[in-house]
């Protein structure tokens, strides 16, 4: 059966035909157990009532030929045709298509109506194939109502790709028509794997297919080759990325004495945060800058040279890295602008510098970027100062130059959670997304990783790497940049649908990566990771100071996928002793007629401490206040930690003792937000991730 598929192939390129006619189409597909209508090719009249005869009414004839592709646009199809039909129709396609390479005409067998389906595969320009499926006709056409996942896809991303869509009520059943699901996932399976195991094929169509309570079968395909046989992506083995976290030396290449210049802000930086190796600055035009001798060039320097910081003009690195190449070292990070980011000219420098970085072992990471930092060795290579650092558990991989400098600052003075590494890529010329991600699997001091992309070199890298992180570590991605890249002049329907982002979105659901759309909500998320254990399900108990939080918490849990929990009698009992009899007990709490009684000392220490007790409490999550002349409650942190189950909390009032009481509690490790819906957002993705590990564990969402 695979020679089947070889030769048809190869009978269309010799054809010079960049995608097979529908009958050979057909012809694989039933090779790979996929059922369609059976396609006759009749070249005479006469043939074409035998072939009907044999067929049984009624049958469906259509234009065969390599110059039509759409064939109902083009009056191609005749659908529903009796005995006396066929000839007559038989002639009407050939009169019709006189003049064009015409073949002849299919006849098939008149499908009997189903729910139209279409499940196709095409190639994204990141991850390479990817599956499509979605409702055919007008679900299609004018709502787009599709779903992708990157090939190859597993049981369960077949399965998720049907109830992603909106359709899925009616795949399920809807007025008495259903759709048979599991010949649905067959095809979809199928597919992924005829697309994988024949790299020549480039996109592929079963537009319609229709789906029965009980059986699904193609009715149209259309399969589009690569132009030539698609090569696989050059990987070259790659040096591991120690040397850029951990190198033991540093030179400093374009070294500055003037203050204010990047050369002279990353030596102070260097030496203000206490790197813990040894600091070169080369300088041809200096004896010694900020204190240390400066050397001409790096090949001069005495010792080993693990890494350098390059902060000279674009025009002469190229030099700089054929002395580092010579010098031995191992690490380029890479400040200096003006390449493939700006010109023609400095992509081809780029292109240089990174043929001469493989072939001496030296991993480059940017051009055009901030660079690195590593809280342990307080290695940084930022131009922006930086005054001081809160070692932590967050890793930080964005692609802008800037983030390790005015974001990494943003970080720094608004946030009390810490930080291990640091990475800013700027143009990817070697180092990339994936590199990062698997230096951080093994990195000990990194429990969370969070992510700023613009876009990916190599998907399918990314994905792997993602999926390996997120099996122990929660990788949090903002992506931004999601205009559509539209895909102009597509031959098949599924191509045009693949836009970038559902792409993207589709690959995320497949690593385990979880996914936010702004910096404030990426913040959020990983300062929960960052301070809390992971809950042990998805039962959330909210206590709030007044009934609007209460009502506006209830939301927040509906949409983002929360349980609120049943609070058990005792818990009911324990908060009733504190609260007017009139007042009754249920989850999210009011707690303000409690407050009103006894203040807030004992009315938030009796309801947090029956909650954390509740057996059917996975996750708490507390709202106070803070007020000019009213007291701020502090919680009793042991009682908090104890209890094992995360604990986020919500400040509002006044802006400055908001900023003290959340001090106060982030101070103790207990995540802090200005409003309660957003400590409710941030849980649901430590709910998410704590359900997504499981299965990754068990393999079966890989
Ligand atoms: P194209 O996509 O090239 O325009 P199709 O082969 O998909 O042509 O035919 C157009 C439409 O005709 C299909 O969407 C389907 O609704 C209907 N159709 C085509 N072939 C059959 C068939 N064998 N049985 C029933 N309906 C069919
Ligand atoms: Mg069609």
């Amino acid at each position: 059966m695979a020679d089947l598929i070889e030769e048809i192939i190869a009978r269309a390129r010799q054809e010079r035909r960049t995608y097979l006619l529908e009958h050979e189409c057909k012809a694989i597909l039933r090779s790979i157990g996929v059922p369609t209508t059976n396609c006759l090719v009749a070249r005479s009249e006469d043939q074409a009532i035998r072939m009907s005869e044999a067929i049984g009414y009624p049958v469906v004839l259509k234009i065969l030929s390599p110059e039509v592709i759409h064939k109902s646009d083009a009056g191609g199809v005749k659908l529903n045709l009796g005995r006396e039909e066929v000839r007559e129709a038989y002639n009407e396609l050939i009169a019709r298509f006189k003049g064009r390479n015409v073949i002849g005409v299919t006849v098939q067998e008149m499908a009997k109506p189903g729910l139209e389906v279409i499940i196709g595969a095409t190639r994204d320009a990141t991850f390479g194939p990817v599956l499509m499926f979605g409702l055919g006709g007008v679900f299609v056409e004018a709502l787009k109502d599709v779903s992708f996942r990157v090939i190859p896809v597993t049981e369960r991303d077949a399965q998720e790709m049907m109830e992603e869509i909106r359709g899925y009520e009616l795949l399920k059943g809807y007025r008495g028509r259903s759709a048979d699901v599991a010949s649905l996932k067959d095809i979809l399976l199928k597919v992924s794997d005829l697309v994988t195991t024949h790299p020549a094929i480039k996109e592929v169509d079963l537009n319609p297919v229709f789906a029965y309570p009980d059986a699904s079968i193609v009715v149209d395909a259309r399969v589009i080759l690569e132009e030539e046989p698609s090569r696989q992506l050059f990987a070259a083995p790659k040096a591991d990325l120690s040397a850029v976290f951990e190198p033991r030396s540093v030179a400093i290449i374009g070294a500055s004495t003037t203050p204010g210049k990047a050369g002279f802000n990353i030596l102070e930086n260097l030496l203000r945060l206490g790197y813990k190796g040894k600091v070169y600055p080369v300088n041809p035009k200096a004896e010694e800058i900020l204190g240390l001798k400066a050397y001409p060039a790096v090949d001069q320097i005495p010792g080993q040279v693990d890494a350098v910081i390059i902060a000279t003009p674009a025009r002469v690195v190229v030099d700089v890295i054929r002395d580092c190449a010579k010098k031995g070292v191992k690490a380029a990070i890479i400040i200096s602008s003006g390449f493939s980011e700006e010109s023609e000219e400095g992509k081809r420098l780029e292109e240089e510098i990174i043929e001469i970085a493989r072939e001496a072992g030296i991993r480059v990471v940017g051009p055009n970027t901030t660079g690195v930092f590593n809280a342990e060795n307080r290695l940084t290579s930022s131009f922006v100062p930086v005054d001081r650092v809160t070692s932590g558990n967050v890793a930080f991989i964005a692609q802008t130059g800037l983030f390790l400098g005015v974001l990494f600052e943003h970080i720094l003075s608004s946030q009390r959670f810490g930080i291990s590494k640091v990475a800013g890529l700027g143009n990817k010329a070697d180092v990339d997304d994936a590199d990062i991600l698997k230096y951080l699997a093994g990195d000990a001091q990194t429990e969370v990783v969070a992510m700023y992309i613009e876009g990916l070199g190599d998907g399918r890298r990314f994905l792997e790497a993602a999926r390996e992180v997120a099996r122990e570590k929660p990788i949090v991605v903002f992506k931004a940049g999601t205009t559509a890249a539209g895909a102009e002049a597509a031959l098949s329907h599924t191509a045009s649908l693949a836009g970038r982002v559902e792409v993207f979105e589709a690959a995320c659901k497949q690593a385990g990566i979880l996914r936010v759309h702004s910096f404030e909500e990426l913040l959020d998320v990983v300062k929960a990771f960052s301070f809390l254990p992971l809950p042990r399900g998805s039962r959330v108990a909210v206590i709030h100071f007044t009934g609007a939080g209460c009502v506006i918490a209830a939301d927040a849990c509906q949409r983002e996928g929360l349980e609120l929990a049943e609070l058990s009698p005792a818990t009911v009992e324990a908060i009733g002793e504190i609260t007017p009899a009139w007042h009754r007990i249920r989850n999210p709490v009011d707690l303000w007629p409690a407050i009103e009684r006894h203040w807030v000392e004992t009315a938030y220490g009796v309801a947090i401490e029956a909650a954390l007790r509740d057996e059917s409490v996975d996750a708490l999550v507390v709202s106070v206040f803070a007020m000019p002349r009213w007291e701020t409650y502090t919680p009793d942190f042991e009682l908090l930690r104890a209890s094992g189950k995360p604990v986020l909390f919500c400040v509002e009032g006044n802006e400055e003792l908001v900023k003290e009481a959340a001090t106060k509690i982030e101070g103790q490790g207990f995540p802090v937000y200005p409003q309660v819906n957003r400590a409710i957002f941030a849980l649901s993705h430590l709910e998410r991730y704590a359900r997504l590990r499981e299965c990754l564990a068990q393999g079966s969402c890989a």
